[in-house]
């Protein structure tokens, strides 16, 4: 979930958090020092419970829990209100995507949900399935 502070073209809040079940998302130790302190609890154990590691050697990556619309998701989206619950504290990674005007995921969702006529479509097929 990016900030918008900038125009941009997709809207975060009419989204489910499709990036919020990559299952990649990187976390770096400047990440999990703001998250400990965010939630007041100590570095060590953020690290511990919110990352684990990463396809390469070094990497940490956000764990994930299961979701109400997809599979999997980071485990600080929220189920119910598809917000990030560490909004403020989130990692870089989360900041800077999708790092352009245009969100893709969004662009397709917007699409689908004007093709089928349904502004609530979610579609959480077209991201477990890939
Ligand atoms: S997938 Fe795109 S629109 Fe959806 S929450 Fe992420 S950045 Fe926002
Ligand atoms: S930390 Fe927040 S913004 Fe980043 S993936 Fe998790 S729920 Fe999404």
């Amino acid at each position: 979930m990016a900030d918008s502070r900038v125009p941009v073209f997709y809207d975060c809040g009419k989204c489910p958090g499709f990036c919020c079940t990559y299952p990649e998302t990187r976390v770096t130790r400047r990440d999990v020092r703001r998250i400990a302190r965010y939630l007041d609890i100590d570095v060590e154990t953020a690290g511990r419970r919110f990352a684990k590691n990463g396809p390469d050697p070094g990497d940490r990556v956000l764990r994930h829990r299961s979701d109400n619309a997809f599979l999997t998701a980071c485990r600080f989206l929220d189920s119910d209100t598809r917000s990030c619950r560490i909004y403020e504290a989130r990692p870089a990674a989360c900041r800077e995507y999708p790092g352009m005007p245009r969100c893709g995921y969004y662009d397709f969702l917007s699409a689908e949900r004007k093709r089928q006529a349904d502004p609530d479509l979610v579609l959480a097929a077209w991201v477990t399935d890939v």
